[in-house]
């Protein structure tokens, strides 16, 4: 099941809420039009769905999930961690991106004044369900709600220079969220692609995670509550590289979908 969040107008199906709602997608595109059905309230449970539906082209999609946190995980590739020159860390390395920095598929990723070397980190999120703490690797799975696309833009200059990662992975539009959250099961052998104006920079496929997702949830959540809507970002495959005015980025994961945004000066 695909769940994403649209603005929706208030003459939408019968019974349908309107302003921002979050919604399922129905159809392939293929053999049949995709359709979005809004849900009364939120995903978190069981979702209330309306009855009626309104066609997927021409709504405006929104960032699939506004989360309360999000709980970066850095040099979880061999490959990246030896390209900026690391150590694989012993344990998942943590850090926090603010919620504010969150947007959605088709949004512009601004280049802030105070960096000169903003790059793309194309990276498998995970989007958390339930509120949960003390979350056994085995049990992962019950508190994860689905898997979307995330961008964890940095600014590498300012994440060299200040010593700790707030400010280079904390400005606004640094973390692109999309296109929607899939709640099905990962493929097997699924990659996470990033591009930069169609051109393949960074590929791998998820087997090479240092710390797989089940440890990750439980390392987190060993530390932290996680609440419903909460955002892992699982880290970044090699071939990381800066961003310029107009560029088009996607990150793509197979099974879930691809988020393309466009970079822009603030
Ligand atoms: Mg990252």
């Amino acid at each position: 099941m695909r769940i994403a969040r649209f603005s929706l107008p208030s003459d939408g199906p019968a019974g349908a809420p309107s302003g921002m709602v979050f919604a399922v997608i129905e159809g392939d595109g293929l053999t049949e039009p995709e359709v979005v059905r809004p849900m009364r309230g939120h995903p978190f449970g069981e979702p209330d769905l309306v009855d009626g539906t309104v066609p997927l082209a021409g709504l405006r999609m929104l960032p699939p999930v506004l989360p309360s946190k999000i709980v970066g995980i850095g040099q979880n590739y061999a490959g990246h961690a030896a390209e900026m020159g690391s150590a694989l860390p012993a344990d998942p390395l943590m850090f926090l991106k603010p919620n504010t920095a969150v947007v959605g598929p088709g949004a512009r990723i601004l280049l802030p004044e105070q960096s000169r070397q903003v790059e793309f980190e194309a990276e498998l999120a995970v989007v958390i369900g339930s509120l949960c703490r003390n979350v056994a690797a085995a049990d992962a799975a019950e508190v994860i709600l689905g898997y979307t696309c995330a961008n964890d833009v940095t600014a590498r200059d300012l994440q060299r220079s200040d010593g700790q990662w707030t400010r280079a992975k904390g400005f606004d539009t640094f973390c692109p969220l999309g296109p929607w959250i899939q709640t099905d099961p990962l493929p097997d052998g699924a990659q996470v692609t990033g591009t930069v104006n169609g051109d393949v920079r960074q590929q791998a496929p998820l087997s090479d995670l240092v710390f797989g997702v089940p440890e990750i949830v439980a390392h987190v959540t060993s530390v932290m509550t996680l609440l419903p809507g909460d955002v892992i970002l699982t880290g970044t495959p090699a071939g990381v590289g800066p961003l310029a005015d107009g560029d088009q980025v996607t990150v793509t994961i197979d099974g879930v979908g691809s988020l393309t945004n466009e970079v822009s000066l603030d």
